[in-house]
């Protein structure tokens, strides 16, 4: 059990203590002392009671006596004669015949003196109990101690400083006539008193007669104790006094009390009981407070550290802190109280800390606020429910031209909105509060004119928000001046007919390659395309549409519908996911493009007929050799079979040698009639080296002539390109003989013509190089003009056709010279990608078998010249 605990408990048990001690036990003296006042009261009264009731008895018997018989009778024969002077009989310690023994009957101390007094009052006859003398006062006239006729009187009075009881009643002889009276006289002392006590002052309280005037008692039931004679005052002390009057006794010679004596230290042990008794109930109250506060405590406090460290924790998780270290230890006071004191830290601080972050917030969102009112491009204007600004930011102010306090409260429809739309806005102003607060449902916004503070009219777009605060609702206004706009659209409007006036076919296809648009120049295109605005496009297209649209890049390509032919260029436009088409009619184009490669084929072919003249002339002359030789050969076996001397392997090999060079005669034929043979182009994969052997080939004779040798620096590796055999032979063959033309002019043995090729990278060289007189500069930008020659025969077409060959194998072919030294020619073709032709690669002869003898005119396969 916690020692605070105890110790607090302790206290409220000592100052429930003090504090019961203070009130209870005054109340308790309070009623003890009034009990004991009320009880003393009761004693003495009852004591008192009895005292008179002892001295009733007295009067009773005294009138019992005074009309006894015997007294009657005893008095019958007597007659007292009026202002008689005798002296009294005196009975001295015998009872004369009128006075029987009722005072013993009747359990009552025997009187002192009892008298017969005559109707004067004076004494006849006395009758005296023991030795005491009748005091003087009633030796003479007893008139004052006479009651009346009929009544008995009881006095008590003073003789001597003793108190006696006087009892006085009327007596008669036996025929009725008064006599006098018969006083009984009793002594009013210790005896008597206790007499008159009986049994009752058995609790050792004592009674007393005291004189009232000199606060003097005069007699006592315990006159060891309580001495006649002595002061009330000595008594004080030991005894509590309560003395009473005695208004029955009236008529006495002196004033006269009653008082019950209770002796102090019965008091005081009853006190004493009371406050004993008392004090334990204290001691019970003060334990069980100590007992109840003490748990009471305890528990609460136990309970209430719990919620605090429960509370703790929740705050120090929300807030982050540590886990305070108590000095506590195990009091839960302490404890409790530690936790308390860190709780409310916590909570101030947390108090404090929500208190800054509120304040940061509400800063930042002002400052926000007003950062957005300041930088908003719109115009924000705050109207309150009369329809009258409130608040206006600086777009605002420049978009309507107003000085911000001159517009602070101004109707807003009447100064701002064109008069025409006044009844429009006033009534969307209305629709937009019934559509109830922001994101409910969306703003109320339209178009309308405002009214500048030149008196301009100018366009804008106003979006209403209705915000439902809490002592009036407001409405914000988000203006947008949509001048611009307006022009844009105007002028989108007439850009748009541009595309619609367009005489080529202009189209647009989303992203499903459905047609959105078309305009009327696509309509034949549409119908070849066998669709219509609003439907797909020819399968094919869709892919590009998606191509386009994926890449973000244009793209072109030719549609050939037959009759017509369209240029389609696809451009996309990714943000909106559309692909704008704009198609252009190429037909004429192409029909003159392919006038003119049949015009340029048919320009070649004249070209190469007249390069054939003089190669033909040449192979004319090699066609000899294997003729001769063949003749020779069956001149030689025919001669053998005649003689009949031929064996036959002799023979044999005779006829395989006409047959070898009958083969020789047929291949230079068969070249020759390629050459001069009009053809289609055909592209395939051939290696370059190989073209340019054959080249070589063909001026064999010529290079004879010139006693010459052509030098080939020919690549080890073989260099695939893509071409028209024909048409490269007709460029490498046309660049040869003009080397040859060229070396005419330098003596025999200087004569050099180097051919080599060569790669680099994804290009294929071919370099042709003579040591002949060379071309001076101010001729080399004419090389390549059509019929520009220095020779007597010549036509001056090689090098521009060869030129527009190679352009049209995406080849190149350049021309440099060094006047007196020689000229080198470079061709420069792509190398193919694909493989190389079987037959090209083995570098058979009759290469050119591959191709038809004859010029058929086929149809072009569609456009798929580069
Ligand atoms: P042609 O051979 O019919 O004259 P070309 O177009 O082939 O037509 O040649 C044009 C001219 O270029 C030639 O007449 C010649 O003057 C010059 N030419 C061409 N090749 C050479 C060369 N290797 N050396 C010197 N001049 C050349």
């Amino acid at each position: 059990m916690p020692v605070i605990g105890i110790l607090i408990g302790l206290i409220a048990g000592l100052a429930v203590w003090i504090v019961l001690d203070q009130v209870q036990s005054k109340a308790i003296e309070r009623i003890f002392g009034r009990e004991l006042s009320m009880r003393l009261d009761l004693r003495a009264r009852e004591s008192l009671i009895r005292f008179d009731q002892y001295m009733t008895n007295y009067a009773a018997t005294t009138r019992l006596l005074a009309n006894h018989r015997r007294l009657a009778q005893y008095l019958e024969p007597l007659f007292w004669f009026p202002g008689e002077i005798v002296d009294p009989v005196v009975y001295a310690g015998f009872r004369p015949f009128w006075l029987p023994d009722v005072f013993g009957r009747n359990a009552l101390l025997a009187p002192s003196h009892v008298l017969l007094v005559d109707s004067r009052g004076l004494v006849r006859e006395v009758y005296q109990a023991g030795d005491a003398r009748l005091p003087e006062e009633l030796t003479g006239n007893l008139n004052q101690w006479l009651g009346g006729l009929d009544e008995v009187r009881s006095v008590l009075a003073r003789f001597d400083d003793q108190p006696y009881l006087v009892v006085s009643d009327r007596v008669e002889d036996a025929s009725g006539y008064t006599m006098g009276s018969l006083v009984v006289l009793v002594a009013v002392d210790a005896a008597f008193l206790a007499a008159s006590e009986g049994s009752f002052s058995a609790d050792r309280s004592a009674v007393a007669l005291i004189d009232a005037d000199e606060q003097r008692i005069l007699a006592s039931n315990e006159p060891q104790q309580l001495i006649p004679g002595t002061l009330l005052s000595e008594w004080s002390d030991e005894y509590l006094v309560t003395s009473q009057s005695l208004p029955a006794y009236e008529g006495s010679n002196w004033n006269m009390l009653f008082a019950t004596f209770i002796p102090q230290r019965i008091v005081t042990k009853m006190s004493d009981k009371v406050i004993d008794f008392e004090r334990n109930q204290r001691l019970i109250a003060a334990l069980v407070f100590i007992a109840v506060f003490s748990l009471v405590i305890y528990l609460v406090s136990a309970r209430l550290n719990k919620v605090l460290k429960r509370m703790t924790r929740f705050s120090q998780r929300a807030l982050g802190i540590e886990q305070p270290g108590f000095r506590g230890g195990g009091n839960q006071l302490v404890l409790l109280e530690e936790w308390m004191q860190h709780f409310t830290s916590l909570v101030l601080r947390a108090r404090e800390e929500m208190r800054r972050k509120h304040e940061h917030e509400m800063r930042e969102t002002e400052a926000l606020k007003a950062a957005i009112m300041e930088a908003s491009l719109d115009a924000i204007v705050t109207l309150n429910r009369a329809g009258a600004v409130i608040d206006y930011n600086p777009t605002a102010e420049r978009m309507l031209g107003f000085d911000r306090q001159a517009i602070i409260g101004l109707d807003f429809v009447g100064t701002f909105v064109a008069p025409n739309d006044r009844a429009h806005f006033i009534g969307l102003l209305r629709e937009s509060s019934r559509r109830g607060p922001l994101g409910e449902r969306p703003h109320a916004r339209t178009e309308l004119r405002a009214v500048r503070d030149d008196a301009q009219l100018f366009p804008i777009e106003v979006s209403i928000v209705p915000i439902a605060l809490e002592e009036e609702p407001v409405y914000t206004l988000y203006i947008h001046d949509i001048t611009k706009r307006k022009e844009a659209e105007r002028e989108i409007k007439g850009l748009a007919r541009f595309a619609s006036e367009s005489p080529s076919p202009i189209l647009r296809v989303n992203g499903a390659a459905r047609i959105v648009y078309a305009n009327a120049a696509s309509q034949p295109l549409i119908r070849a395309w066998e669709t219509e605005p609003g439907g797909p496009l020819p399968t094919r297209w869709c892919e590009q549409v998606r191509a386009v649209l994926e890449d973000g890049e244009t793209l072109e390509h030719e549609d050939d519908l037959g009759s017509t032919i369209y240029a389609l260029l696809f451009v996309p436009i990714q943000e909106l996911g559309y692909v704008n088409i704009y198609a252009r009619d190429i037909t004429a184009v192409r029909r003159a493009e392919q006038e003119s490669r049949q015009h340029q084929a048919e320009l070649v072919h004249v070209c190469r007929l007249s390069t054939m003249g003089e190669v033909a002339t040449g192979m004319a002359h090699e066609l000899n050799q294997p003729l001769a030789a063949i003749v020779n050969y069956a001149n030689g076996a025919s001669r053998r079979l005649k003689s009949g001397q031929g064996d036959s392997a002799a023979l044999v090999d005779a006829m395989a040698h006409i047959s070898g060079q009958a083969q020789r005669a047929g291949e230079i034929i068969k070249r020759l009639r390629a050459l001069v043979g009009k053809q289609q182009p055909i592209r395939s994969a051939v290696d370059l080296n190989l073209l340019v052997r054959e080249v070589c080939s063909f001026v064999e004779f010529e290079t004879a002539k010139l006693e010459l040798q052509i030098e080939q620096q020919l690549a080890e590796e073989a260099i695939p390109v893509d071409v028209d055999l024909v048409q490269i032979e007709q460029v490498l063959l046309n660049l040869v003989r003009n080397a040859l033309d060229a070396l005419e002019e330098r003596s025999p043995g200087e004569r050099v013509l180097l051919i080599s090729t060569r790669r680099v990278e994804d290009r294929a060289l071919v370099r042709v190089r003579d040591n002949g007189p060379g071309i001076p500069p101010e001729r080399m930008s004419l090389l390549f003009d059509p019929f520009f020659t220095t020779k007597e025969t010549g036509m001056g077409m090689g090098l521009p056709i060869s030129l527009t060959i190679l352009e049209d194998h995406d080849g190149t072919i350049r021309a440099e010279s060094e006047p007196g030294l020689g000229t080198v020619f470079q061709v420069e073709l792509p190398v193919a990608t694909e493989a190389l032709d079987e037959r090209a690669r083995a570098g058979t002869p009759g290469l050119t078998d591959a191709r038809p003898l004859m010029l058929i005119e086929q149809p072009r396969a569609g456009g798929t010249h580069g």
